[in-house]
């Protein structure tokens, strides 16, 4: 057997990992004794004679598990970008094992004890301000796994966390089976309405298929939404619709729907264990929000004028449908084509018209040169690094000094072994305990590969919000690595990569860097205007799409019995319940609902990014107030939001940046919500 490389030290630049010499075989081995290897210094911690002390407890605690982090952060990540069968099959077999191994590591009385004693005198210590926030945060994280129960409750905690992470890999799993298998194969004479990027598009994806020759419809969002954009074939808009909406519920090994109830009577089961009464008190008893009711409130606040405003647009959506001869009701595959028809009356504006303005590269350069400006940090890239994907790219990050920041690594192309949607994470997280270590970023996207790539208007806000995250974790400027970066709670961590997004809307932005991709023309000044006011067109469908997702999240999540449940009649009377309008359809449906399922990380809080954009449409209103959306003195107060990690209360840290409190306004003026709109 070759050597193992996750048992040497990387003599690769920025010490990235040596993705060439790294095959599936390495895993196995490498998880296991990392395990060992935290087991063997947790055992140390706790079978020290010596008094707990900060230093010999919680630092060491927070030295622990080094390898064991390497190889979790390459093999997911590699799993989620560019996964294939083997590695499919080390996530069914680790996923149990590593839920196992951190259980009984939270659950180690003698490890809580020693905390605990620490957490009780914790004033008394002579700490600093993160040091103090670290043991609360430890103590807080060892409580809510289960360290206070009893013992056959703690084995009970322990069994519904190895069975929920075994649930999250195979739904996750399975949506991308599902995303892998299907597909619409168009022949010229149904491509009727397709604009040439999206037939480019589509040729490609045949391609890549094997199909050369042909198009093809998939089930990635950047498929499937502007196929139902541009088609004017309403017969396959409405397949392409069914298959879209359907991922995850296909019958058969690819099921999704009965994981989900065994997943939500886990997750009740494990709240209920806890003292409260259903999954999502337990959740957001950890959250800015604290409370579901207080999640209710801004979400109803948000519901009744987003559903009126809905109803407006679907009256324009209608009146044209009726212009072109539909004399039906408009279905959930009819709502994006007139849209886009009522867009081009209204606004005189045209996505073909747009795309070509938006070149991939030129929208990177945009983001990179945002965060020079406001940030004081540049990107250079490095083509003389290992890579696990000929697409992917990498870049060194400096700051204003010359002084390495970190590396950012860009990873923007859909692909068959790759999750849907859009991300940010890490292969290495900022620290400074014991000397500087630089972070290792990622972003991943799933745009159509194309020459060049075009994105629309969305793609380009999600590059810029998956780069606010990657920002995040790029200015982190922590001392513990639990505190790096995007580590703070779940409705707070969308607000830098929200109010990034801001700035590629930014009027400067646009003026520099969307730039026609044959004739390098700016984008003409009167087309910026229309593309500018016609921002809030259609939000009210899409805060309706959106919410509706929350608002189900949130139901579900408060059930406290949810294995009663008949899901598909939940989730029907539900959205009655709610007045959900039947034209827009939910953006998530629950068996490929991935935020909900193939982890628990939003469970009971999809509803984040609303929260988090009273936040950063407030935030953001700070620059547009002074006029200057580069206001150096702003941007370095926005600067300590995301270089402080979670060492500090994120309503504080929002105050000191805003000086006030955050208002809801800009929010509902930023979607179109107030009542002159
Ligand atoms: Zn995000």
């Amino acid at each position: 057997m070759t050597e193992n490389p996750f048992f040497e030290t990387w003599g690769t630049p920025f010490g990235l990992p040596p993705f060439d010499r790294i095959s599936p075989e390495h895993f196995a081995p490498a998880f296991d004794r990392a395990m060992d290897e935290h087991d063997a210094e947790i055992a140390v911690i706790t079978a020290s004679p010596a008094a707990p002390t900060f230093a010999n407890t919680i630092e060491a605690l927070e030295r622990s598990g080094r390898l064991l982090d390497r190889v979790s952060r390459v093999f997911f990540n590699l799993d989620g970008s560019n996964t294939n069968d083997a590695l499919e099959a080390i996530a069914r077999d680790y996923a149990p094992k590593l839920a196992q191994h951190q259980t009984r590591i939270a659950l180690n009385e003698r490890l809580f004890k020693r905390i605990s004693e620490l957490h009780a005198q914790r004033e008394t210590l002579g700490l600093a301000v993160d040091q103090l926030r670290l043991i609360e945060r430890h103590h807080l994280r060892l409580v809510r796994s289960g360290a206070l129960l009893r013992s056959e409750q703690k084995s009970r905690m322990a069994a519904i966390a190895e069975r929920l992470a075994v649930l999250h890999t195979l739904f996750g799993q399975n949506v991308l089976h599902d995303e892998r298998d299907w597909q619409l194969t168009l022949d010229e004479v149904d491509l009727d309405g397709l604009p040439d990027f999206t037939r480019a598009a589509a040729a490609q994806a045949a391609k890549d298929r094997g199909l050369a020759g042909r198009w093809l419809v998939t089930l990635a969002r950047s498929s499937a939404e502007p196929f139902l954009t541009f088609s004017s074939r309403r017969d396959l808009r409405r397949s392409s619709w069914e298959a879209w909406t359907a991922r995850g519920t296909h019958q058969g090994a690819n099921d999704n729907a009965p994981l989900i109830r065994e997943i939500v009577a886990l997750r009740a089961e494990q709240g209920r264990l806890l003292g409260y009464a259903n999954f999502a008190a337990y959740r957001l008893d950890d959250s800015m929000a604290k409370t579901a009711d207080a999640v209710e409130h801004l979400l109803t606040q948000v519901w009744e004028p987003a559903k009126a405003k809905a109803g407006a647009e679907l009256a324009e959506l209608e009146s044209v449908a009726r212009r072109e001869g539909l004399n039906e009701p408009i279905e959930p595959w009819d709502w994006r084509y007139y849209a886009e028809k009522v867009r081009q009356a209204q606004y005189d504006l045209d996505e073909a018209e747009v795309k070509p303005y938006f070149v991939l590269d030129n929208m990177v350069q945009a983001a990179f040169d945002t965060a020079r400006r406001l940030f004081g940090v540049t990107f250079t890239e490095r083509s003389d690094v290992p890579v696990y994907h000929p697409d992917v790219r990498v870049w060194e990050v400096r700051d204003n000094a010359g002084d390495h920041v970190g590396v950012f690594v860009h990873d923007n192309f859909l692909r068959p072994g790759k999750r849907s949607g859009a991300w940010s994470s890490r292969y290495r997280d900022q620290e400074d305990l014991d000397g500087a270590i630089a972070p290792i970023v990622v972003n991943n996207n799933n745009f159509a590969k194309g020459a060049p790539t075009l994105l629309s208007f969305d793609d380009a806000e999600t590059l810029f919000h998956e780069f606010g995250h990657g920002l995040h974790s790029l200015l982190s400027r922590v001392r513990y690595r639990s505190q790096s970066g995007t580590a703070v709670r779940r409705d707070f961590v969308e607000f830098p990569s929200q109010i990034f997004e801001h700035w590629m809307s930014a009027p400067e932005t646009l003026r520099s860097y969307a730039r026609h991709y044959q004739t390098g023309e700016p984008i003409p000044e009167e087309l910026l205007r229309r593309l500018l006011a016609a921002r809030t067109f259609n939000q009210g469908f899409a805060t309706v799409e959106y919410l509706g997702s929350a608002l189900l999240d949130l139901e579900l999540h408060c059930e406290p019995s949810p294995q009663k449940l008949d899901l598909a009649r939940f989730e029907r009377e539900f959205l009655d319940r709610i007045g959900m309008p039947r034209e827009v359809g939910l953006r998530h449906r629950q068996a490929h609902f991935q935020h909900l399922f193939a982890g628990g990380g939003y469970a009971a809080g999809y509803y984040a990014y609303l929260w988090a954009e009273v936040l950063d449409a407030d935030g953001f209103a700070a620059f547009t107030e002074g006029g200057d959306v580069f206001d150096p003195e702003l941007a370095a107060r926005l600067k300590t939001i995301y270089s402080a990690g979670d060492t500090c209360d994120p309503m504080e840290l929002y105050r000191a940046f805003r000086g006030r409190d955050p208002k809801i306004d800009a929010l509902l003026e930023q979607r179109g919500l107030t009542a002159d709109k």
